[in-house]
């Protein structure tokens, strides 16, 4: 089975930048595409029990694609949520772009 803690760096990797970089105004065709690769991870992500309670967790919390910052802060509170699940620290909000937006510091 793939290392869950690799892959969840590369996904998180993917997804937050995916995010930092989606347009800060949002075409009607990249809101539904963004709304499509969130809403195809329950059904696709490769380690089944993180892909379910996820799934739970978008159900819950519709997915803001309206825009940049509204789609980055969706992705850390979702990130947030795994966190407090796993027993880490939150990370701030408001610190998404200076973390993923400007190159990696870890
Ligand atoms: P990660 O949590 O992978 O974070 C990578 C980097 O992201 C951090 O170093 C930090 O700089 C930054 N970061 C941290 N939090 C945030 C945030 N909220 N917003 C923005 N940036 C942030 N693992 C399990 O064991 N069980 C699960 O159920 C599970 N579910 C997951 C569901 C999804 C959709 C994904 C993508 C991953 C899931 N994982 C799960 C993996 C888990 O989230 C971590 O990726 C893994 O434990 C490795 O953690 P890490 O401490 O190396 O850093």
């Amino acid at each position: 089975p793939p290392d869950k803690d690799q892959l969840g760096r590369a996904t998180w990797t993917f997804l937050h930048t995916a995010a930092a970089y989606y347009p800060v105004l949002p075409s009607p065709a990249q809101r539904s595409q963004m709304l499509a690769l969130i809403q195809a991870l329950p059904a696709l992500y490769p380690c089944s029990h993180c892909a379910e309670d996820f799934g739970e967790k978008v159900a819950e919390n519709p997915p803001d694609v309206s825009s940049r910052s509204g789609l980055s802060r969706w992705f850390c509170e979702r990130h947030n949520e795994v966190n407090e699940k796993l027993g880490k620290e939150a990370f701030d909000c408001t610190k998404t772009d200076e973390r993923w937006n400007e190159g990696p510091k870890d």
